[in-house]
């Protein structure tokens, strides 16, 4: 993983406008095709074969799945939409007042001084403010202003494909027949010649080794930002520390003051505390 995200690295540097037409479609193709995909596969095929379609389980299995979905691509396009250049500020914020302008720092892409904690993107040709990192899936810069929306596209992502596999793993418990059309389950079968039973069983198989990797990938993504999120740091900053003022600030900057409540959808409106250009270094006497 550490090896991929260095070899994209190098290549946005060296070649950011390929890459970016390049990485963007391919990227959100593969989500879209993959919601699509394991959506109709769960929903339509395997459910009906754990739950009785009249119940009442299948319908609240209906009901999580569209909430997740809904939250899942609704953060991605939130996320895409929300801009955290800081060319987004109103003009006037877009000039330090004379006692920040020390703290602000000169970007020599963009000819200006730009705030604290914001970094050049080649990709987005621009700065962004509280830079975070680059997401080839959401095809924009992450940053102070749409932070919230990444964090729960990644943390639905988790959600959706753990079900996702759960509900694989339910079948495969309950369901003797689909246990022997699971390939995986039978390594030594694949080491001597696999003869697929039928197309059902090539598409469960590969499914379910998707569904594995689809877990992995927002594992890690959160592996990175939960601890970025707790401490007031980046990605790329993860030892910085001087930003922290405890849990529950560092939350609200990052999610908006209505905090937790923006886990339910991407439609409610939480404020951020400031506009991204003032940033306490150190925790405030009076509250911590
Ligand atoms: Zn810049
Ligand atoms: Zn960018």
């Amino acid at each position: 993983m550490c090896f991929m995200m260095t070899g994209c690295k190098y290549i946005a540097n060296a070649h950011p406008k390929r890459f970016a037409n390049i990485a963007h479609p391919a990227a959100i193709g593969l989500v879209l095709v993959g919601t699509v995909l394991f959506f109709s596969l769960e929903m339509f095929y395997i459910l009906p074969m754990i739950y009785d379609p009249n119940g009442l389980f299948f319908k609240i299995a209906w009901l999580i799945a569209l909430f997740i979905v809904y939250n899942f691509l609704g953060n991605m396009l939130a996320c895409h939409r929300t801009s955290s250049a800081v060319t987004s500020l109103p003009k006037d914020r877009q000039i330090p007042s004379p006692e920040e302008e020390h703290l602000w720092h000169f970007c020599d892409h963009c000819q200006m001084l730009v705030p604290p904690r914001s970094w050049h993107c080649k990709l987005c040709k621009c700065c962004i403010l509280r830079r975070d990192h680059h997401c080839i899936f959401t095809a924009t810069c992450i940053g102070h202003n749409n932070y919230r929306y990444f964090f729960w596209f990644t943390m639905y992502m988790l959600i959706g494909s753990f079900l996702s596999l759960a509900t694989h793993i339910h079948l495969l418990l309950i369901n003797e027949d689909m246990r022997r059309q699971y390939v995986i389950l039978h390594i030594a079968h694949i080491i001597m010649v696999i003869k697929p039973t039928s197309s059902e069983a090539i598409a469960l198989n590969i499914s379910f080794i998707f569904n594995l990797y689809a877990c992995i990938l927002p594992l890690i993504m959160l592996g990175y930002q939960i601890p970025a999120l707790y401490l007031n740091t980046t990605f790329y900053t993860l030892n910085d520390r001087s930003y922290n003022q405890g849990l529950r600030r560092n939350f609200m900057a990052f999610m908006g003051k209505r905090g937790l409540c923006t886990f339910f959808s991407p439609h409610i409106r939480s404020p951020l505390p400031h506009d991204g250009t003032q940033w306490q270094t150190k925790p405030p006497s009076s509250t911590v």
